[in-house]
Order: structure tokens, then C-alpha cells, then sequence
């Protein structure tokens, strides 16, 4: 999906074998299926970056928190493991991962014939070549004004009524035609039941489900 925002790759302002040093704190990367949204159920590489701003409590990825916990890796070895996967397109995700510049890792994936998803919570500016963006806001750390422009997909994990009100007021914030879905806190239970009724009465908005959960992939 082409985001007008985003630089070309002709602007590049470093050399192809200059981006491949860059390095990034990554909590892990694997190739596995990918179980949230739209994409669900497709074949993907995940990049899980380290450090994250936003610290939501039921956040099920808690060690990512601590960039400095985790080890550098250059983009080199990310894109090789990646495409030596036979993955079709990379979800980078975190931790938080716009707390990073993306624009190496996202043009080097691409160089290497890959697309680049990214899940953000928008808390930090956008970067990168980004065909797909997974905009997941949080109420008590609020997206950043420019992203709505290049959202491809909003998801708001629901636990309480509350948060069906506001992902109303996000969804009112993205462009015509950006898939809208709502996802149970998958220990929070009792928010399935609102979600149902929600998208019963609100038809433009499907439902998400953590499918990897189900699986007992990652
Ligand atoms: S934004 Fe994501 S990684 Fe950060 S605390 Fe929330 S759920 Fe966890």
C-alpha cells in the first residue's frame, strides 16, 4: 500500500551496504504465522524490537520493555534469517518499534523483495517503507497526530466498555476505508460478549482474535 508520507527509496540518505551495519535491539525473530488482523492466518517473519514507552498492563510481552536488555542486531543478519525463511513479508513489532528509525531495516527488507508490516501503538513519529501499518492506539498513550494518515489497519484491544467509545473516536481519525477491528484482552474474558454486540450494532467493524494463542505458535 503506498503511504505518500514515507520517503522514497531513491532519497535514501545511506548506502545500501552502509544500512546492512545498523543495528537494533531485538527481542527476537522468528518465522511463524501471523495470528492478529487482517493478516491472520498468513505465513510471516516477525522482528520483535526491544523497548517500549507505552506500558499497558496486560501487555503480554513485558521483557520487551528494557531496549537495553536485548542485543544489537544488525540488519544484515535480520534480513537474511528473513528471507532465507521463505516469508513473504516481515511484521516488525515490539516493544514499541516507531521508538526506532526505521528506515534501514524497513528499505533493506525491502530491497530483499519482502513487504514490511509494522504494529505500532503510534506513540513515536513514523519512519521507514511501511506497506502495511497496524495501528493498535492505547487510551493512556496517545498516537501520534501523523500516523492516521497511513494506517492500513486500526485494532483496538477492548476490556471495557470504555474502550469501544474510543476506538470510535480513532476510527473517526483514520482514513475512508481503513479496516477496523476490535480484540478481546485475551484475559479479560467478559469484553467478548461487549465486542459482539458492538460490531452487531456497528457493522463496519470486524473482530480480531489472538489465533496464535489457539495455535500454540508464537
Ligand atoms: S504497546 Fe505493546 S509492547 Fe508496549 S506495553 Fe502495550 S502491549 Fe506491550
Amino acid at each position: 500500500m503506498h503511504h505518500p508520507e514515507n520517503k522514497k527509496s531513491s532519497e535514501a540518505s545511506v548506502l545500501d551496504q552502509d544500512i546492512l551495519l545498523v543495528e537494533y535491539p531485538v527481542m527476537e525473530h522468528f518465522y511463524t504465522i501471523q495470528g492478529e488482523g487482517y493478516h491472520t492466518g498468513k505465513a510471516a517473519y516477525f522482528i520483535r524490537t526491544g523497548g517500549c514507552d507505552v506500558k499497558c498492563w496486560w501487555c503480554d510481552v513485558k521483557d520487551s520493555w528494557d531496549a537495553e536488555k536485548h542485543p544489537l542486531i544488525a540488519v544484515g543478519d535480520l534480513v537474511e534469517a528473513a528471507r532465507s525463511s521463505g516469508a513473504p513479508f516481515v511484521v516488525i513489532t515490539g516493544g514499541e518499534p516507531l521508538m526506532h528509525d526505521l528506515e534501514p531495516l524497513s528499505l533493506a527488507l525491502k530491497n530483499a523483495g519482502m513487504s514490511v508490516h509494522i504494529e505500532t501503538s503510534g506513540s513515536s513519529p513514523v519512519s521507514g517503507h511501511l506497506d502495511w501499518v497496524t495501528l493498535s492506539p492505547k487510551r493512556f498513550k496517545k498516537p501520534v497526530d501523523e500516523i492516521y494518515a497511513c494506517v492500513d489497519e486500526l485494532k483496538v484491544v477492548v476490556l471495557t466498555k470504555k474502550d469501544l467509545a474510543w476506538a470510535g473516536q480513532e476510527a473517526a481519525k483514520c482514513r475512508k476505508g481503513t479496516i477496523l477491528l476490535l480484540q478481546p484482552e485475551w484475559d479479560t474474558p467478559e469484553s467478548m460478549p461487549l465486542i459482539v454486540d458492538y460490531v452487531k450494532n456497528n457493522p463496519g467493524w470486524g473482530i480480531s482474535l489472538q489465533t496464535h494463542k489457539f495455535l500454540g505458535v508464537r
